[in-house]
């Protein structure tokens, strides 16, 4: 495997905060970075060496990324799977691939996909039509949760339910759009693994953080987590055998669910790097995103070994406003360079030594 030169250039499809971080990291690794996303004023545009304002399926705007980058990779699971084969058709080499993609953005296919490679995942039915969400809703006593297949996030796309509720209703809330119905797991908390694999099949994976998630939206990572070290290495074990499934090239994230046995569920997997490891890089000797960019770039790996106890905080909102007034001297802070504050939108992190 021949590892990308110094100075070769990189692309990144998705041009949120994860781009805006990956950009920052590909340039202290002497890479340059071509960002393509679809907001004239996005966070990683403003920190690229050169940046394409299109629409991901435009051909002329992908061919000019093709022409102008070495290698491509992506920030953003929501990537039509069209836009990779269309790089791909013009000689581009993208990691990671389209079938992470094709897997990860469809929660049916993801679970499936995670149960066939032995990590399971909640009970859960297939539901497209209204006979379906009730058929669903009956067999798991009404009590779950309604998700969309595809394109959600941060709680977005999903209708709690208990049985006093309609599922059709429920349904026809989220616009019938193909969903799964998946049982409510009565978890004693929630983890997350990030692991790195190259195209050689070389892995490497961060200590399992802790996860608190508020209304749907990740709150806080931790690390050392609380659980017990069996429980660890069975979501480092769990995350490596999808990575290895998926032949994913990159970081990638793997939340599961933690009941009180110990036992762990697989909640879904991101092609990418993840809100959950923002602790990486201010806590270990190699963060998530650099991670990334030497995962593709054929470049040795690098230790994950961390250094000191640490917890992430999302700042929400108008968090933002008052992060630096209320920090600490040694709280570590990232803000994303969002213009617009909306209530619940993800506008940095602080990561705090405990
Ligand atoms: P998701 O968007 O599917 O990752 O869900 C976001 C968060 O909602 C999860 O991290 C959990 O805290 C909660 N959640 C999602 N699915 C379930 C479930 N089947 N049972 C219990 N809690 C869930």
């Amino acid at each position: 495997m021949t590892p990308l030169p110094v100075g070769s250039v990189i692309g990144i499809l998705g041009d949120g905060q994860l781009g805006r971080m990956l950009a920052s990291e590909a340039a202290r690794l002497g890479f340059d970075v071509v960002v393509f996303g679809q907001d004239e004023d996005s966070p990683a545009r403003r920190v690229a060496s050169h940046s394409i304002v299109a629409e991901y399926t435009d051909r002329d705007a992908l061919a000019e990324l093709s022409v102008r980058c070495d290698l491509i990779t992506l920030e953003f699971e929501n990537v039509p799977v069209e836009a990779l084969q269309i790089l791909e058709d013009m000689g581009a080499t993208v990691c990671p691939g389209q079938t992470s993609l094709k897997i990860c953005q469809d929660r049916h296919l993801e679970k499936s996909f995670s149960r066939e490679a032995g990590v399971m995942t909640a009970d859960y039915h297939v539901v497209n039509s209204v006979d379906d969400a009730v058929v669903a809703f009956e067999a798991l006593g009404g009590n779950g949760i309604l998700k969309t297949r595809r394109d959600g996030y941060d709680g977005h796309g999903q209708r709690r339910l208990k049985p006093e509720d309609s599922p059709v209703q429920a349904f026809e809330d989220l616009r019938e759009a193909p969903c799964v119905f998946e049982a409510l797991v009565p978890f004693a908390g929630e983890m997350s693994v990030i692991v790195a694999r190259r195209a050689d099949g070389e892995m490497a994976t961060f200590e399992p953080a802790e996860n608190i998630h508020k209304n749907g939206i990740l709150h806080i990572s931790r690390a050392p987590s609380r659980y017990a070290e069996e429980t660890k290495q069975a979501a480092i074990g769990a995350a490596k055998k999808l990575a290895e499934a998926l032949g994913h090239v990159g970081v990638m994230a793997c939340e599961f669910f933690v009941l009180e046995s110990g036992e762990i569920l697989l909640n879904e997997i991101a092609p990418r790097v993840h809100n959950s490891g923002h602790w990486t890089p201010e806590a270990c000797i190699t963060g998530q995103f650099e991670q990334h960019i030497r995962a593709i770039a054929g470049w040795p790996l690098g230790s994950t070994d961390r250094l000191m106890d640490v917890e992430m905080e999302n700042l929400l909102g108008d968090d933002v406003m008052t992060a630096y007034g209320s920090a600490g001297p040694g709280d570590m802070i990232t803000l994303y360079g969002k213009r617009e504050m909306r209530a619940g939108r993800k506008m940095g992190h602080i990561v705090k030594r405990l």
